[in-house]
């Protein structure tokens, strides 16, 4: 396939003004024709979410990427609609990559079924195509990123992965997770094929009042980060190295047949008398 005939999809969760998101696409744009599908606000943690009860909309918006190999839409859709709509109909042919990102913030273990950078790369395996979402994460894990970190980096690597899998393909249903240090290249301690870890949050509930004496809460809770295993994606950033997780949407979980046979009801606790 030569190059000037790939079609890069790219879409988000952090809105269509995100630097991390046209830090990607500047960078994509060396190697293919690049549409960014994004929403036209933060729509972080919305997970798997598709919109069913009222329009979609998609308007093209002016990008300040060099040359023409960009073309930008901005959506009232969440990022699998955003996904969906370029898929469908925006790229104008099937796209060759879809890829999420680069969110501002790092996706590890469970936080990927709520993320919405990781939706998009889970819309495009949906799509049959070869996906990734790339993060950049916070070092020490669980401080904030600074106000303005530096994606280009992050790009960089989306863009070197890209041609990595245009040249070698992903199996079937499956999609990468990556995560990158918030570091500078020299600090970067290479790159490691990792499994996802236990991402768990203490005290996540903050319960408050408000000026009038109502309650609200704010969800919200530091990341336990203690003891993270060797081989998690948790471990290799927190050593300053980049992390990808290659990872399917099958959740079956292999459970011994004999210990699942006994959770099961037995006919006579389901079937009603004389029914
Ligand atoms: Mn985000």
């Amino acid at each position: 396939m030569g190059q000037r005939h790939r079609r890069i999809l790219i879409s988000n969760d952090d809105g269509i003004n995100s630097p991390g998101l046209f830090a990607l696409a500047e960078a994509m744009a060396g190697i293919g024709h690049v549409t960014v599908v994004a929403p036209e606000r933060e729509r972080s943690a919305v997970g798997r979410s598709i919109t069913l009860h009222k329009p979609l909309r998609a308007q093209r918006v002016d990008v300040d990427v060099p040359g023409e190999a960009v073309e930008a839409y901005v959506s009232n859709g969440t990022p699998s609609d955003c996904v969906v709509l370029g898929c469908l109909d925006l790229v104008g042919e099937t796209p060759d990559i879809v890829i999420g990102g680069v969110n501002r913030g790092g996706n590890f273990g469970e936080d990927i079924l709520y993320s919405g950078t990781v939706s998009v790369a889970m819309e495009g395996v949906i799509m049959g195509l070869p996906a990734f979402a790339i993060s950049v994460a916070s070092l020490p894990m669980g401080t904030s990123l600074p106000p303005d970190p530096d994606y280009a980096l992050a790009a960089r690597f989306a863009r070197a992965l890209a041609e990595r899998i245009f040249e070698h393909g992903l199996p079937p249903d499956s999609f990468l997770n990556v995560n990158v240090p918030a570091l500078p290249g020299h600090r970067i301690n290479g790159v490691a094929i990792t499994r996802f870890g236990r991402m768990r949050y203490r005290e996540r509930l903050d319960k408050r009042r408000d000026p009038r004496g109502g309650t609200y809460y704010w969800l919200a809770g530091e990341p336990e980060l203690d003891g993270a295993p060797e081989g998690t994606d948790i471990a290799a950033v927190m050593a300053g190295t980049i992390s990808i997780t290659p990872a399917h949407m099958n959740l079956t979980n292999p459970i011994p047949s004999a210990q699942l046979n006994a959770l099961v009801p037995e006919a006579s606790a389901y079937h009603v008398a004389g029914s």
